[in-house]
């Protein structure tokens, strides 16, 4: 089936993760009881079924594996997490590319989406790419990537069936198992092919994904 739209995910792929290093270190220096127990229950959080409210959910979670009331947790995780790392990702830059590929793609009426693991607005400032179709976190709708739901709100948000989407993500095992798990094809963004890849493409430069897509109608 032919492409009409492609989805994204940010961290990584719109940007390099050294920039999510650097903007995170501070915190990971204030509150690294905080940064550990929240990453190990992001990890665990994602075999959860079925979730109600995500971040309440999370909260708790964090709150039980330190120790610590819910309420205190929940007020911390929001202050100096989502609302610190927030500001402080006012330094990151897109890939050489890629701002020049969205507009190319736009004017040959391909839709676009972006779906991230965490909060998408402010990134999506910063990086000056703010022409899109849907933007949102999976947050949103309960559940973190690889999980289905969030790629198949994607499609919904987008107006298009999962077969028409081409997802493009940097971690195979959350965006391209993800996608291709509710039929999207899939571009890995990465250094080289990996060993028994599904993915539909591999590419390591934006102009290469950019050609891979104009080319393929
Ligand atoms: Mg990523």
């Amino acid at each position: 089936m032919e492409i009409k739209g492609i989805g994204f995910d940010i961290d990584g792929t719109l940007y390099s993760n050294c920039f999510m290093y650097l903007c995170t270190i501070p915190s990971f220096i204030k509150h690294p009881r905080l940064v550990w127990h929240f990453g190990r229950v992001r990890a665990d959080i994602r075999e959860i079924r079925p979730v109600e409210n995500y971040r309440r959910l999370q909260a708790g979670l964090i709150a039980g594996s330190i120790g610590r009331p819910e309420i205190e947790i929940r007020a911390r995780v929001e202050k100096h997490l989502y609302e610190d790392w927030e500001k402080s990702f006012r330094i990151i830059k897109p890939f050489s590319g890629i701002g020049e590929g969205l507009l190319e793609l736009r004017s040959k009426g391909y839709k676009l989406g972006v779906m991230s693991d965490f909060p998408v607005q402010n990134k999506l400032k910063y990086l000056g790419l703010e022409d899109w179709d849907c933007s949102f976190t999976s947050e949103s709708t309960g559940y973190l990537k690889p999980h289905p739901e969030p790629f198949l709100e994607l499609a919904r948000r987008m107006g298009l069936s999962p077969e028409e989407i081409l997802y493009v993500g940097n971690s195979y095992s959350k965006d391209i198992i993800g996608a291709a798990d509710v039929g999207m094809k899939t571009a890995h963004f990465a250094p080289s092919v990996r060993a028994g890849s599904i993915a539909d493409f591999t590419f390591r430069k934006y102009p290469d994904l950019f050609k891979y897509i104009l080319n393929k109608d």
